[in-house]
Parts: structure tokens; C-alpha cells; sequence
């Protein structure tokens, strides 16, 4: 692509590291099958292990031993990695002490729907309600009178970049539920914001590459050791055994090695990374206030990443044509959720209007982006925003 691209839509997907593809170049030359007992195999199971070692590390696994590297199961992407969480969970056993799944009314679509079909299977789905970005405490309090199941929220929105307290709301779930799975989505906020499983509480953990500059096509599920000492866990795709038993299916050497080589190079600039997004994302937001734009900013803490605001009466559609005309990509909401007519459905549990939230724009960071970028965003949105008014009177 051509140098004139302003890309604002890293939490769609980012921008492959360049450290990234060598190691993919690398591991694409070792093309042995990790199960096969030949040298050659033995060589792209290393490239496995490396990995997993590398994101073990990377959620606070220390001293990563052989008997750890289970704990981790790669997937095809994220959405995969939270299907085995939940539907692994609900199916891992067939007798279970309840069936209430607590969730937020603002969940990716991986986990939505994906309780939406438990739901169908009996399954009492509870959403706890985040307006301004924040979880309700009191409703999550006023949930626990019945006994839970299994918990699936997410560490930071994909729309709005909230972050939500999944620690706080983890604990109160096991303090009544010492049994119950609790599965956190943290694909928006892993090397983002600092967390490991345990300081979450979390059992399960879904993460995904391709939001960190690796590749698409991979994803992992972190499983705690008691989940898998408990079998608390089954798998979905059943074959020949990869992944401990927890996902058949030749693994993906390619975009694991890619997804490792990501972790490394991120979590080495992590702090410097993450401020540079932060003081982006308010220097823009700064200057966006004053072109009648409003901002959609949670009144709880947030990612660095992530800034949603409201545009004047014009369609969120219409902006981001005419921005994707001067090269400048955003993104109307979320990208996986872009398929959909129907206007967000976090952007209404946020607190907007269906028309506001139609209206609606998110200009998502990477470590990539400058401050030139965030001023010829904001020249290019008040020069649309005079000329689509102007039209409109
Ligand atoms: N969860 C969240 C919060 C996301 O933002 C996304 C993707 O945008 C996913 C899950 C799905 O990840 P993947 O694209 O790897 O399936």
C-alpha cells in the first residue's frame, strides 16, 4: 500500500510487525507436520513451543515448564478460542449444579451469540448492564441471589475501549460460586492493558494475534491447570489429538511462529507503546471536541486505543466513505459487527439513541500511528463535517 494511508482501524485488525512476518518467512521453511516423529516435525514443534512459551510469559505463567505448555490451546482466531470457552464449558459435563451464565450487555459477537445458542439449549443467560462504559455493580450483586454457572465478560469493549472491572466482578462471582467458570474476552486488551489470568480470577482466556500485529488466522485460549485437572473443559473439534487433546487439527506453524514473534517484540515496548496510543487518542480527542463532534468517552477507566464519538447528524456510513476516499481508514463500530443493519447494540447499552449510535465513528491507535496522522484525521473530519452540513441544509 501506497505511504499516503492514515490507518485508524487497529482495533479491526493491525498492521503485520515486521519481526513478525520473518519469523512466518522462517517457519514456512520448515514445513514438517509438528506430530510427525522425523526431524523436520520435531523442528515446527519447537516453533510451537517457542510460542507458547513466549504468550505464557506474557500472562504471567513464570519459569513456563513442559507441563504448562497445555495451558495454552492455539485456535484458528479469537471468535474459535471463546467458542471452545463457552461451549467446552457448558458441554464439558453433562450433570451440572446450575445453568445461569452471567454476562455484560455489551459482549463481541463471539460470546453473544455463542450464548444465545446456549440459551437455546436451556442455558439462563444474565446480562449485566455497562452504561457510560462502566459494569453495574448493583445489578451484578442483585445476580448473584441464584447460583451461577460459568461467567463470560469482557476485559475492554471493542467499541468504545472501555475497561471494564473484571477483576472486582470475578471475585464477587466466586465468592458465592467457588465452582463457577468465569471466561474473560481479552482480546481488545491483551498488551494493552496489564493483566494475567490470575489477577483477573479468570479460568479462561481468549486472545487473539492479529490485534497485536501478528497474523489473522490465529488465536489461543489461555485454560487454567484447575480446569483442566477437572476436566471442567472438553474440546469441540475432535480428530487426531493436537493441542493436548483440546483442538485437533494440524496446527497452523505458520501463524503461531507469527503470533509468538508478535508477543516478543510487543511486550518489550509495552509501557512506551501504550502511552504513545494514549496521549494520540487525547490529543485527538482534544481537538475533535471542538468540531461539534461528542465524544463517547467511558466514564470508568479505558484502553489506550480506542476513541468513539458521534458525529453531528451524519451517518457514520457516509463519513467513513468519504474519509476512505482521502485514504484515512475508521471504522463505523465494529468491524465484525459491520455486517449488521441494525445499529450497535454496546453503543445503545452505552446510553446512545439508535440514531446517534448510527451517527457513530471509532478511530482506534497502534504504536504505528503519529501525531500527523491525528491532525490530518481531524483537518479531513472538519472539512467533511462543513461540507456534509452545508449539503444537508
Ligand atoms: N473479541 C473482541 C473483543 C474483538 O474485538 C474481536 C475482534 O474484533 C474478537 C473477539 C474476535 O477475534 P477474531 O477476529 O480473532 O476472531
Amino acid at each position: 500500500m501506497d505511504k499516503e494511508i492514515i490507518y485508524l482501524d487497529n482495533s479491526a485488525t493491525t498492521r503485520i510487525s515486521e519481526c513478525a512476518k520473518e519469523k512466518m518467512a522462517q517457519a514456512a521453511d520448515i514445513y514438517g507436520n509438528p506430530s510427525s516423529l522425523h526431524a523436520m516435525g520435531s523442528a515446527a514443534e519447537r516453533i510451537i513451543r517457542d510460542a507458547k512459551t513466549e504468550i505464557l510469559l506474557s500472562l504471567g505463567v513464570r519459569a513456563v515448564r513442559d507441563e504448562d505448555l497445555r495451558r495454552l490451546c492455539f485456535t484458528s482466531c479469537g471468535t474459535e478460542a471463546t467458542n471452545l470457552a463457552l461451549f467446552g464449558t457448558a458441554y464439558a459435563k453433562k450433570r451440572r449444579e446450575a445453568t445461569r451464565i452471567l454476562t455484560t450487555d455489551s459482549e463481541h459477537p463471539s460470546v453473544e451469540n455463542s450464548l444465545a445458542r446456549l440459551a437455546e439449549d436451556g442455558f439462563e443467560i444474565v446480562r449485566i448492564p455497562t452504561r457510560g462504559g462502566v459494569l453495574d455493580t448493583e445489578a451484578l450483586n442483585a445476580s448473584l441471589d441464584k447460583p451461577i454457572f460459568m461467567a463470560s465478560f469482557m476485559l475492554v469493549n471493542n467499541e468504545t475501549g472501555a475497561l471494564y472491572n473484571v477483576r472486582e466482578a470475578f471475585g464477587a462471582i466466586r465468592r458465592k460460586n467457588p465452582s463457577a467458570v468465569l471466561h474473560c474476552d481479552a482480546v481488545q486488551g491483551y498488551l494493552k492493558v496489564k493483566f494475567t489470568p490470575e489477577s483477573l480470577g479468570a479460568d479462561l482466556v481468549t486472545l487473539s494475534a492479529h490485534k497485536i500485529h501478528g497474523p489473522k488466522g490465529i488465536g489461543a485460549l489461555y485454560i487454567a491447570p484447575r480446569m483442566l485437572k477437572e476436566r471442567r473443559i472438553a474440546p469441540y473439534l475432535c480428530g487426531g489429538g493436537q493441542e493436548y487433546g483440546m483442538r485437533s487439527g494440524t496446527e497452523n506453524v505458520i501463524g503461531i511462529a507469527g503470533f509468538g514473534a508478535a508477543v516478543r517484540e510487543v511486550c518489550g515496548s509495552m509501557p512506551r507503546s501504550c502511552e504513545k496510543m494514549r496521549e494520540l487518542r487525547d490529543y485527538t480527542a482534544e481537538k475533535l471536541s471542538s468540531l461539534g463532534v461528542i465524544l463517547n468517552r467511558p466514564s470508568g477507566e479505558s484502553a489506550p486505543h480506542i476513541l468513539n464519538l458521534t458525529l453531528p447528524d451524519i451517518k457514520s456510513q457516509t463519513m467513513l466513505n468519504a474519509l476512505s476516499e482521502r485514504g484515512i481508514y475508521v471504522s463505523s463500530g465494529s468491524a465484525c459487527s459491520s455486517h449488521s443493519t441494525h445499529p450497535s447494540k454496546t453503543l445503545i447499552s452505552f446510553g446512545l439513541t439508535p440514531h446517534e449510535a448510527d451517527c457513530s465513528l471509532r478511530i482506534s491507535f497502534s504504536e504505528y500511528n503519529t501525531k500527523d496522522d491525528c491532525d490530518r484525521l481531524i483537518s479531513a473530519l472538519g472539512e467533511e463535517i462543513s461540507k456534509l452540513v452545508r449539503i444537508r441544509r
